[in-house]
């Protein structure tokens, strides 16, 4: 895979020490872009990653909620790059089967994902907001509990990569290889994009690798308890997510921040 980029940019993105100084979407960087992404259309998920690592490592990271999309990116990383810090943004609210999933992970891949907390415990955020905001306002408790500690978790990283894919809504169907993440000024890599859910279980089945075991009891899209219902056969995957709010996403991948392949 043709890795054309600015080696000082490169050198820039493999200090962690120094400035935590965000990455700027210049147009050269954008030009880059756009040809990675253009390049990597066609390419396997492992040469997606690959690449992300030669470009961004270390200052590459992901979050992941342990979904079947990010335990198979995990497991490649096992291989690709181990040591890429990875994280899960635990609101407090999760299942004890994703925190558990954590472990298993650890246990076959020795990558420990490591867990971002909100400031404030769901005791004492239920307390300050006299109950559960996640029932009355679902996108304030994401924004607290999620994308304010992600903020805060990708200082100093250039990139991230998500577990999305094209397959899976009419609004990631849009996503791109290689895009910029205009909300938190990184560089979004979707190294599974087109892969489809029968390929990504396949995968899973084949190589044993470890996944929540709420998929086999009618749960296909897993976030925080609250917010998180079995779907009936039939339902869109992610149904079972702010079920009847009419919320869809928590705010993590919203399409409106992302500009791909015309950056
Ligand atoms: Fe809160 Fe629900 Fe969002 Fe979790 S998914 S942060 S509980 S609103």
């Amino acid at each position: 895979m043709d890795t054309k980029f600015n080696a000082d940019q490169k050198e820039d993105s493999g200090r962690l020490e120094g400035t935590d100084r965000p990455l700027q979407l210049t147009p050269d960087l954008a030009a880059e872009l756009q040809e990675a992404n253009e390049q990597l259309e066609l390419a396997s998920a492992e040469q997606i990653i690959s690449w992300a690592v030669e470009r961004f490592f270390p200052r590459l990271t992901m979050a992941t909620a342990f979904g079947p999309e990010g335990c198979v990116i995990l497991s490649m990383l096992a291989t690709i790059q181990p040591r890429t810090p990875i994280f899960n943004l635990d609101t407090g609210y999760q299942f004890q089967e994703t925190l558990e999933l954590r472990d298993r992970i650890a246990e076959k891949y020795g990558i420990e994902v490591e867990l971002k907390k909100p400031e404030m415990t769901v005791e004492q955020y239920e307390q300050l907001h006299g109950g559960p905001l996640h029932q009355t306002n679902p996108d304030q408790c994401c924004l607290d509990r999620k994308i304010r500690v992600l903020q805060k978790a990708v200082v100093g990283m250039h990139a991230w990569m998500s577990g999305i894919r094209r397959d899976q809504s009419p609004d990631r169907a849009q996503a791109a290889i290689v895009g910029w993440d205009k909300r938190f000024n990184l560089v979004k890599i979707s190294p599974l994009a087109n892969m489809t859910k029968s390929e990504i279980w396949k995968r899973i089945l084949r190589e044993e690798i470890p996944y929540n075991p709420l998929h086999d009891k009618g749960y296909p899209s897993i976030g925080c308890l609250p917010c998180t219902r079995q779907v009936a056969v039939g339902e869109d995957e992610r149904s079972g997510r702010w079920s009847g709010t009419g919320k869809i996403e928590c705010g993590l991948h919203s399409i409106e921040f992302e500009q791909g392949g015309g950056i």
